[in-house]
């Protein structure tokens, strides 16, 4: 592809990041890179080497293409460790943002003149240029912001909006408290999540789909790619990837970097490369998502990749040689609705990743089903848990992502 040439040829000359990093991996020129069917041989860039670049060339980091003053919009990743990382965009980037946006959000079928009501926040976070993709469809955008959820039923009666869109833990909420005040959702079509994984379990999406008379569909971006990259369609098949000419996008074993086939029912993580990002591009950046993938023909007729979202690396813990996905353990207690709530809690008894069996979940439900529960994860998962059931609705529901892993309990 001709983009990805230019774009490496860009990159040699104006960030020294990747010039260094491409030469010391033994490319002394673009040319020696070569094309897009070769990328497997180039490095990967880790979000770590971000921020060192940053933190030795501020304010942008030596991985910059552009001066500061030939930026339109400066982000922060809404990172938890140490200083926000800064993520930069020309006017052509944020117009890049704007028109993938429109696709994502329009796969599921939002269209102009429909009502949707949103909780993101606009603020110094990428989630906020979703907004812009509102408009692009010419939706009838209705932002009631973060944490206030009587102000947002409000809307839904006065405002009758088609459409929903938040993170899936606060879609929950929301149908509770609505169920609880009794309110009607009734106006409501698609609620359409992302943020977080959850969207994408099925017993989530039919809890959610039970609880307001609609369909749910997923949306999924990086802060360090784009807002929103893959968006779900009317066959609830999985997102479609939306970016195809201005974003690479390969998967590979997270363990050993190898590249993976991108075909059907495939796992793996997601490496993405900007193919005409001006003002950070990014060469192979590992997403730490782990996915599903297809690329066969979608139920819509569409044959752009799809993916489910199986977890983030960051939130896996190692029990005894075991990957333990937080998102997973969910679905298997999910399997004992509606005895269960839903909701679970993590809380491991030492810092870090690796983790010794038993691993404390706390489970929102019946009591008396703590044994059945654990035996049905040691089946289904391979580790050994210490279930403690607590009552309904005791665990956080959080207005933007809720946190399946509490290490507060660790030593
Ligand atoms: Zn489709």
């Amino acid at each position: 592809m001709e983009s990805y040439r230019v774009q490496i040829a860009r990159l040699y000359e104006r960030s020294p990041f990747y010039r260094n990093k491409l030469r010391a991996a033994g490319f002394a020129s673009p040319g020696a890179v070569g094309g897009l069917e070769r990328i497997a041989e180039l490095p990967f860039t880790e979000k770590d080497e971000l921020r060192a670049s940053q933190a030795a060339h501020p304010p942008l980091g030596s991985h910059a293409a552009i001066d500061i003053a030939q930026a339109a919009r400066i982000y922060s990743s809404s990172g938890t460790s140490g200083a926000p990382l800064y993520i930069p965009l020309t006017r052509n980037d944020v117009e890049q943002w704007r028109e993938i946006g429109r696709r994502t959000y329009s796969r599921n079928g939002l269209k102009a003149g429909e009502r949707v009501v949103t909780t993101y926040g606009a603020g110094p976070f990428v989630a906020g240029a979703s907004l812009t993709a509102f408009e692009a469809i010419g939706a009838v955008h209705i932002p009631v912001g973060v944490g206030n959820t009587e102000k947002l039923l409000a809307a839904v009666e006065l405002l009758q909006p088609e459409a929903l869109a938040c993170t899936p833990s606060y879609a929950l909420h929301i149908a509770e408290v609505a169920a609880a005040g009794g309110v009607s959702l009734a106006p409501i079509e698609r609620i359409i999540v992302g943020g977080e994984p959850g969207g994408g379990e099925a017993w989530f999406r039919n809890k959610l789909q039970a609880a307001f008379g609609a369909k749910v569909y997923e949306i999924m971006g990086i802060g360090d790619i784009a807002a929103s990259l893959w968006g779900e369609c009317p066959a609830q098949e999985g997102m479609h990837f939306s970016a195809e000419e201005f974003i690479h996008v390969e998967l590979i074993d997270p363990d050993s970097g190898e590249p993976k086939a991108l075909q059907d029912g495939q796992t793996g993580e997601l490496v993405y490369t900007h193919l005409r990002r001006e003002a950070a591009p990014l060469l192979r950046f590992r997403s730490r998502d782990q996915v599903q993938v297809w690329s066969s023909r979608c139920g819509c007729g569409s044959t752009a990749l799809r993916v489910r979202c199986i977890g983030r690396t960051d939130d896996m813990l190692i029990v005894r040689g075991v990957n333990v996905f937080p998102s997973a353990l969910r679905e298997v207690v999910a399997r004992f609705q509606p005895r269960v709530t839903g909701a679970i809690q993590i809380r491991p008894r030492a810092r870090g990743v690796r983790q010794q069996p038993p691993l404390p979940v706390l489970i929102e439900g019946d009591a008396s089903l703590a044994d059945t529960i654990a035996r049905e994860i040691r089946g289904s998962l391979t580790f050994t848990p210490e279930v403690r059931m607590v009552a309904p609705k005791s665990l956080p529901r959080s207005d933007y992502k809720s946190k399946l892993v509490d290490f507060s309990d660790a030593t």
